[in-house]
């Protein structure tokens, strides 16, 4: 039984109880929200994943994608890389690889981590097309599924599909005069697809199987916003919502036949258009919960897109997302190295305490007062042991290189802290 049956008949699963637990919240609470599709839980039957519960009212959580791309396969580096996920604490990874060898990388970053692992499976059945020495627009529709269930088998736990571009879509979008197209690679192989077979998106046109599938194996369906803006300047366009009022429909239909399902968001936004995003995706997908790629809110920053996000995400965050997917320096300019990887999570785990801050919960709270209680007694260590990263503020403080415990290298002998710590 899926996640989702299970609390549709009022029973707890190990894992719901593991999540109350950890995120504070009543058993009644994790039941209902789970059972109405607004919390899901990504955990398929044939993995041991640790349990992550994402949506209303639990903390933000955060994604990290690795993976391999056609132009640099390294095994080694992306185990390294989904070790570093881990250590940093992202809540899930999603493994992107587009290389031939795929299957044996996402076989192994499977083994390395134990937390939820997501996948695009059509950029699988691209490759197994690519190999057949047909392009994408030949990827035939049985490749798709076939590619669907080998990975439900393997033990994936949550795919993201593209469900929502529909024909009609297609063709409107020839004429919507966007400044940047799609700049969704899944978004953009299925409307290709489309477009040069004159057929609908298998995806769309046979989800009910689909969801045949998600439901045997509880994964969690992540619905893919194939027309995500790719620059502000296509924020909240007409293709934007329209995918987004179809994406709707096939949440309730998910939700009705007990299939764990969350939406995926824009992309590049203005700040002032991401709250009205949240509210917007929140109402017409009945609640499900959402996964947002950024938002980044200025296009002038290659190089430093984790900081553009995490501005994006923190206001996602605060204003309903639940789910954020990092962004790293290297985006929009090639494969992220460890280091990307590292200042990417940064970035995002920022972006969701600064989110579950401003909503109020207390997981949160307790960390920010258990800070600055460690920085009023000058407890450097628990500083750093608190800190999303303890090596980087370390580093600072042995450079500082004073006998003095009570104080930097800031403000030295005029260290506000120290004079006004016994008197306020
Ligand atoms: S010296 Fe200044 S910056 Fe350093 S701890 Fe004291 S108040 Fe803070």
């Amino acid at each position: 039984m899926t996640q989702m049956e299970e609390a549709k008949k009022g029973n707890i699963t190990p894992e719901m109880e593991k999540i109350c637990e950890k995120e504070r919240i009543s058993t009644k609470e994790i039941i209902t929200k789970v059972a109405e599709g607004k919390i899901v839980i990504p955990k398929n039957i044939n993995r041991n994943t640790e349990a992550c519960g994402i949506g209303e009212g639990l903390s933000t959580k955060i994604n990290a994608n690795i993976g391999s791309s056609s132009k640099i396969e390294n095994i080694k580096l992306e185990t390294h890389k989904a070790k570093l996920c881990m250590e940093y604490g992202a809540d899930a990874l999603m493994d992107l690889s587009t290389g031939p060898d795929l299957e044996l990388f996402r076989k192994q970053i499977m083994e390395t981590v134990n937390i939820p692992i997501g996948t695009v499976p059509i950029y699988e059945a691209g490759v197994i097309t690519l190999n057949k020495g047909n392009e994408i627009i030949d990827m035939e529709e049985d490749d798709i599924f076939k590619t669907i269930e080998k990975q439900a088998k393997e033990g994936v736990d949550f795919m993201t599909l593209h469900c929502g571009i529909t024909q009609d879509l297609v063709k409107k979008l020839k004429n919507a005069k966007r400044e940047m197209g799609i700049v969704s690679r899944g978004g953009t192989f299925l409307a290709s697809w489309i477009l040069h077979n004159e057929k609908e998106n298998p995806l769309y046109e046979n989800y009910d199987y689909l969801l045949e599938l998600a439901k045997e194996y509880d994964i969690t369906l992540s619905l893919g916003d194939g027309l995500r803006p790719g620059c502000l300047s296509d924020a909240s366009d007409v293709p934007q919502i329209q995918e987004l009022v179809t994406l709707g429909t096939l949440v309730k239909r998910a939700q009705e036949a007990s299939v764990q399902s969350m939406v995926e968001g824009p992309g590049h936004v203005p700040l002032n258009q991401i709250k009205s995003n949240m509210e917007i995706q929140k109402t017409l997908c009945y609640g499900a919960p959402f996964y947002v790629l950024g938002p980044i809110v200025t296009d002038l920053a290659p190089g430093y897109d984790h900081i553009t996000s995490a501005i994006g995400g923190a206001i996602a965050a605060s204003s309903g997302a639940d789910f954020l997917c990092y962004v790293t320096p290297a985006e929009h300019l090639g494969l992220p190295e460890l280091d990307d990887v590292k200042e990417g999570i940064i970035a995002s785990k920022i972006a969701a305490q600064a989110g579950d801050v401003a909503l109020g919960l207390d997981t949160a709270w307790e960390k920010e007062k258990m800070m600055s209680k460690a920085r009023r007694n000058f407890d450097w260590d628990q500083q750093f042991d608190i800190a999303f990263d303890s090596s980087k503020p370390r580093k600072y403080r042995d450079k500082c290189k004073l006998d003095d415990n009570e104080m930097c290298t800031m403000c030295g002998e005029y260290c506000s802290v120290k004079i006004a710590k016994d008197d306020f």
